[in-house]
């Protein structure tokens, strides 16, 4: 590219963003401040979970060790995937920001919230990761939100630790879920995942990206099926944690 390309490129989208900035202005998400995505009264009020005051399994806040929910009182294991951090508690603001992001097409929020997950990612976890990869969104939310809101932000992630992302999965919608037993559910959701591309052995270690944590059925749905496809061991992070 030539410099006058590339002088022509930069000021063209200068003139987008002024023009962009007068039709629909800036404003935070958490509180509609005008001028910034994400003010700094709202940074300083979103919960954040210190990684050595959350529950190593499940991400869950105030359990240093493996929390009562990770294990059934048969001390059988809950979770198919090994580790889970989690960036902030769920509550009204951050809540209010991933909608925001996910459902307004505010897509500069994606490296907001990119940079939350990073910082929530213990740094021997780089090193441990072969690929990031993420639960895309069914094609009816593709359609109704014309992006995959997770994988725009795994690919901030990649940009900024270096890590390969890669699109492991599909998702099916799944079916209503009204009237189904627990187990039944389980296997609902599991159907609903499928290995994106069967024709090679997966990485074995998966470290699988989302937005909010809730229960954990279908970060562990997903887990298993990245297990089938050979992967040995899976971490998680999300932006938000449900408590
Ligand atoms: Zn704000
Ligand atoms: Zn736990």
């Amino acid at each position: 590219m030539t410099p006058t390309t590339t002088h022509a490129h930069t000021n063209g989208r200068v003139f987008l963003d002024a023009a962009l900035e007068l039709v629909w202005p800036t404003r935070c998400s958490g509180c509609e401040r005008p001028g910034v995505l994400l003010c700094e009264e709202c940074r300083s009020s979103l919960k954040r979970i210190a990684g050595a005051h959350a529950c190593p399994r499940c991400g869950a806040p105030f359990g240093r060790l493996v929390c009562t929910e990770c294990y059934s009182s048969e001390g059988r294991e809950q979770h198919q995937f090994e580790a889970c951090v989690c960036a902030m508690e769920l509550d009204e603001l951050s809540g209010r920001v991933i909608v925001l992001y996910k459902d307004s097409y505010e897509r500069r929020l994606s490296s907001v919230l990119a940079d939350y997950l990073l910082s929530a990612l213990p740094a021997p976890w780089l090193g441990w990761a072969d690929v990031l990869t993420w639960i895309p969104v069914d094609r009816k939310a593709l359609r109704r939100r014309g992006f995959d809101h997770m994988e725009m932000i795994v690919q901030d992630l990649a940009e900024r630790t270096g890590l390969r992302a890669q699109r492991l999965l599909d998702k099916q919608p799944t079916r209503d879920q009204r009237g189904l037993t627990r187990s039944e559910r389980y296997e609902n959701l599991q159907e609903s995942f499928r290995l994106h591309d069967t024709a090679h052995a997966l990485p074995q270690h998966i470290l699988l990206i989302d937005d909010v944590l809730t229960t954990g059925a279908t970060l562990d749905a997903a887990s298993s099926r990245l297990k089938e496809g050979g992967a040995v061991e899976v971490r998680v992070a999300c932006v938000a944690r449900a408590w």
